[in-house]
This record gives structure tokens, C-alpha cells and sequence, in this order.
């Protein structure tokens, strides 16, 4: 279902009226994760600034360790509705467990699988039955044909309205947070009918990697990227270190401008 073949033309998913794919180059930007309303906003208007047309944020995180920040939970899905009144934009926000696919749905405009759950199939089915589009992000030792594969099991619940998201994966080099697979862009590209963006922050993990990423990511074909910003990074409490800061915005508002009319 989401291979290239039998599909003539790439596929545009839109997202309340946003489309990912085509000619268009998505930003989407925000906080890593939702913290207060004032810090939510803030990020929001961040990515407003940086060209967004979509807020990304965390309600529920999947940290490494249980001692880190867990994300607000519903309360943070009622902030991300709330900043979405104020400013429009769409939200994209995680769910971790298939027992709450339904309630962040209720919440959401798109339902992002994080790296560590793309095979979690459960929570892929649950996702393909809740009637929102999908945010598929590669898992970061999974293969290309795996990550696939898990966007089948979505598929085939009937929801085509599917994004991969290529995050970066684990490699020997320590010198970046994961390694970021451009490659695996057009790759994909090639073999899904699927749009693809990319995910700089999370590759990264740090401030100064997210506007080259972000670059590589738009001149190989990406259909847009994903990137952290926050209002003051020092402080998050979730991933600082890999967001955006004000002075970074305009560059990257006029990166995925100026190549979007390349593509
Ligand atoms: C995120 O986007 O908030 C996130 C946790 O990303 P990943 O699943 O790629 O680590």
C-alpha cells in the first residue's frame, strides 16, 4: 500500500488544510516538549517566525531515563489546543501507548510514533484506526525496509495519510546525537509514494547542526523538515541543547523558501 508502485504520482497528506509533499517544502516547529502555556506559545510564535505552518510539541515523552521530565500529558494536550486557537496552527504531537490514541487524537490534527516505538505495532494499528494523519519517524536501528513496513501496518487499517520522518540512526560516531541518514531521503522517496521530511534536531542534537541539517535536508528532495525552537532553551526541560534560538528563525523561514522553489 505504500509502495511506489501502482501509485503514478508522490502523495500530498494534508493536515487540517497543510500539505506535506508536492512542491511544498513543511516546516514544523516547536518546543520539544509542552511545559506551561506561556512557553508554548512562545515557541509557537518561534515558529511562526521560522516559516511554520505546523506546531510540533511533546505531551508525552519518551525519555530514556524514568527519572526525566515524562511530558504533561493530557493537560499538555489542552495547552497545544489552546495555542493552536491563538495562532492557528495545526498541532502534531506525540502518542506513546495505544491506550491513548483516542485521546490525543480528540486533541491532535496529526499523531507523530516516535523513533522508539516505529515498531510498537499495536500502537501503529491504533494510529491507522483513529482517522488522523500519521508522523512516522524511522526508528534509529531500524532499516529502510523496516520503516516501511511499519508504515504498512498503518496502511492497512485504511490510513494512507502518512509522513515518514528520517530522524537519524545509530552508528559507531559519537561526535553527532544520532547519525542522520540523507540518503535514506530519496531513498525512500523512491520506494513510497510517501512524503518524507526530515527531523534535524533530533539527528543532531545540537543547536549549530539543526540549520545545515536542515539545508542538506531540503536540497536532497526532503518534503520539509521538523525542528525544536524554544523560547529559552537553558531552561527546557526537555532537549535544550538542539533548539533553535530567535536568531536562527529568519534563515530558516528563508531556507525552505528558497529551495522550495527549487524542487
Ligand atoms: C520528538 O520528536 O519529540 C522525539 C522524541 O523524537 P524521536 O522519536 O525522533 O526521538
Amino acid at each position: 500500500l505504500v509502495s511506489r508502485e501502482n501509485h503514478d504520482s508522490r502523495s500530498v497528506v494534508s493536515v487540517r488544510g497543510v500539505p506535506i509533499g508536492g512542491d511544498n517544502v513543511t516546516v514544523i516547529a516547536g518546543p520539544c516538549a509542552v511545559e506551561t502555556p506561556e512557553q508554548t506559545l512562545a515557541a509557537a510564535r518561534m515558529a511562526l517566525e521560522a516559516g511554520a505552518s505546523l506546531l510540533r510539541g511533546g505531551a508525552y515523552k519518551p525519555r530514556t531515563s524514568p527519572y526525566a521530565f515524562q511530558g504533561l500529558g493530557e493537560e499538555g494536550l489542552k495547552i497545544l489546543s489552546e495555542v493552536r486557537t491563538e495562532t492557528g496552527l495545526p498541532i502534531v504531537t506525540e502518542v506513546v501507548d495505544a491506550a491513548d490514541v483516542e485521546l490525543v487524537a480528540s486533541y491532535a490534527d496529526m499523531l507523530q510514533v516516535g523513533t522508539r516505538n516505529m515498531q510498537n505495532f499495536a500502537l501503529l494499528q491504533a494510529v491507522g484506526d483513529a482517522g488522523k494523519p500519521v508522523l512516522l519517524k524511522r526508528g534509529m536501528s531500524a532499516t529502510i525496509e523496516e520503516w516501511l513496513m511499519a508504515a504498512e501496518y498503518i496502511a492497512q487499517r485504511g490510513n494512507l495519510d502518512i509522513v515518514l520522518c528520517e530522524r537519524g540512526i545509530r552508528t559507531f560516531e559519537k561526535a553527532t546525537r544520532n547519525t542522520l541518514d540523507i540518503s535514506a531521503v530519496p531513498v525512500a522517496q523512491s520506494l513510497s509514494h510517501l512524503p518524507v521530511i526530515v527531523d534535524p534536531s533530533h539527528s543532531g542534537g545540537k543547536r549549530d547542526l539543526v540549520l545545515p541539517l536542515s539545508r542538506a535536508a531540503v536540497a536532497v528532495g526532503a518534503d520539509g523538515v521538523i525542528v525544536d525552537v524554544h523560547p529559552s532553551p537553558e531552561s527546557a526541560l526537555c532537549d535544550g541543547p538542539q533548539a533553535l534560538l530567535r536568531e536562527d528563525l529568519a534563515e530558516l523561514r528563508d531556507l525552505a523558501g528558497t529551495l522550495a522553489t527549487l524542487n
